[in-house]
């Protein structure tokens, strides 16, 4: 099993003509209440592509629908912890002109306990993954877990804290970034010497890069490799980066090999960024299955 720390959200959106203003009070065109939060985006991605996937986190105890939701997308979710804070959210104004600007309320992510990750982690066994992202408290306790348990830890840190992910590198057995995260942790504005660099400042690592619409690369010490994005018309990259998360770590726990995994997560992602969304945008194994076959 896979067992994912992660944030589950509640993202308001709201559809403005323009961002309020200091002292304005505007009515919105329209509204909508989406599950979101990278950790829920990523179980969501890993039950689609067929992982048995245990999602681990915490929401207030009224929030029954965000259970029921996950549920209905297969994700397990007897391990969301049920707290007296209120659920993470983010406040989204979206213009017409596609600008957002966002409030987020980290809520019930940081209310994750010692003894939680301990039961958790109580029950995983030798073979089995735990996936974090920066979105939960407890990251490098979790972590240190996991490895006393043998349990394999990868980690996506995003939003990233540079600070905290050097810290935590030696818990990490794969290390999942994208571009801006892979500059954050070199200390660079340029994504060439990037790509150059990380080998060799973190040589032991496992490390998958993904490049937007130019695709991957992976590297470990040994093997290097690097693989191209399909070609299609993006209309929105959001979840894109989870989608492939998802998929990616599906195929490796199947027990496909990197290359394999890199390029059905790259169908995957694919698919996603033709469509609209986050959570819905995620496509099916059976819609990878086909893309592939083309
Ligand atoms: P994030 O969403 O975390 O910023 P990326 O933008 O790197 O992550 O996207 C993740 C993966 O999604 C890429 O490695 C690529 O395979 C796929 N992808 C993203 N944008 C496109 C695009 N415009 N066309 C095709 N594939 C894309």
């Amino acid at each position: 099993a896979i067992y994912n720390v992660g944030s589950i959200n509640l993202d308001h959106l709201y559809r403005l003509d323009h961002f309020v203003r200091p002292g304005e009070t505007m009515a919105s065109d329209s509204y909508q209440c989406l599950l979101g939060g990278k950790g829920a985006n990523q179980s969501v991605a890993l039950a689609k592509a067929g992982a048995d996937v245990k999602h681990v986190g915490a929401i207030h105890h009224s929030e029954q629908a965000v259970i029921d939701q996950l549920e209905s997308l297969g994700v397990d979710t007897g391990l969301i912890k049920r707290v007296d804070v209120p659920t993470g959210h983010a406040i989204i104004q979206l213009t017409k002109e596609a600008e957002n600007s966002i409030i987020l309320y980290q809520g019930a992510n940081h209310a994750l306990t010692e003894e939680q990750i301990d039961n958790v982690l109580s029950k995983a066994s030798e073979g089995d993954w735990v996936l974090l992202q920066n979105e939960t408290n407890l990251i490098e306790y979790t972590m240190r877990k996991a490895q006393e348990n043998k349990v394999k830890v990868a980690f996506n840190p995003a939003p990233m804290d540079a600070e905290l992910t050097k810290k935590v590198l030696g818990f990490v057995d794969l290390l999942i970034v994208n571009e801006v995260e892979a500059m954050d942790l070199i200390g660079t504005s340029d994504i060439d010497s990037t790509i150059e660099a990380f080998p060799k400042a973190y040589p032991e690592l496992a490390v998958l890069m993904t490049l937007g619409k130019a695709g991957v690369c992976y590297f470990d010490g040994e093997e290097h490799l690097s693989v191209k994005a399909f070609s299609v018309d993006a209309v929105d990259t959001t979840a894109a980066g989870d989608t492939f998360i998802g998929f990616c770590l599906s195929s490796l726990m199947k027990g496909e090999d990197m290359k394999q995994a890199i390029t059905r997560a790259c169908a995957a992602s694919a698919i996603c960024v033709t469509r609209l969304g986050a959570a819905p945008s995620i496509p099916t194994q059976d819609e990878v299955t086909t893309f592939l076959a083309k």
